[in-house]
């Protein structure tokens, strides 16, 4: 059989894609309707401090990837986890049974992004990174294509029915993977 080794929790689920695209929203909300635990690395690497200071330039920690991996092993191995992060590769790809990439139309991605407050540099970067579809582009790069699914995520129609298409498939693994 081409069963992946067991992951007692359930599948191990990556939500990512640019800051803004709701990645926080819907991983919480899976979460919510599964069960899984959401872990959102970008609070973990603050609560946990696993970064190496402030980057004055963008506003944001530094983080230390070995650290942050090191941390997350023996919970990623137990599996049930929905891990939500703009950057996807660094993480082993051994760890993921799905990828979720979202992403937002430039005119929505642009108020959100500055109704979280951000401008100027930060803005643009953003915006760019969405517009070149980065993130996609660097899941594809970094794990099996088959596992990657690009998902639009506009409205809170498409989030209920991403929460609902990826509650399906989660049913879908733990009925066909004996755990
Ligand atoms: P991320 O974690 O990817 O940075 P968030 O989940 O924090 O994004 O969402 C950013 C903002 O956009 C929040 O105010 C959220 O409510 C809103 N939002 C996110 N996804 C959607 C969506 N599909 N439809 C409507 N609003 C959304
Ligand atoms: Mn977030």
């Amino acid at each position: 059989s081409n069963r992946p080794t067991g992951r007692p929790r359930g599948p191990n689920i990556l939500v990512t894609g640019t800051p803004g695209c709701g990645k926080t929203s819907t991983s919480s909300m899976l979460a919510n309707a599964t069960g899984l635990r959401h872990i959102n690395v970008g609070e973990f690497v603050r609560t946990n401090e696993l970064h190496d200071g402030w980057d004055d330039e963008y506003s944001c920690y530094i983080v230390n990837e070995d650290k942050l991996c090191d941390e997350l092993e023996d919970t990623m191995c137990e599996g049930g986890n929905i891990v939500d992060y703009h950057i996807c590769e660094f993480f082993p790809e051994r760890w993921f049974d799905g990828v979720v990439v979202l992403q937002t139309d430039n005119s929505v991605l642009y108020e959100r992004l500055t109704a979280r407050g951000y401008s100027g540099r930060k803005l643009s970067e953003n915006m760019e990174c969405e517009i070149m579809q980065v993130v996609l582009e660097s899941a594809r790069e970094s794990y099996k294509p088959e596992i990657v699914m690009a998902m639009q995520s506009n409205t809170v129609e498409d989030m209920d029915r991403n929460v609902e298409t990826l509650k399906g498939w989660i049913d879908v693994y733990a009925r066909t993977r004996s755990v």
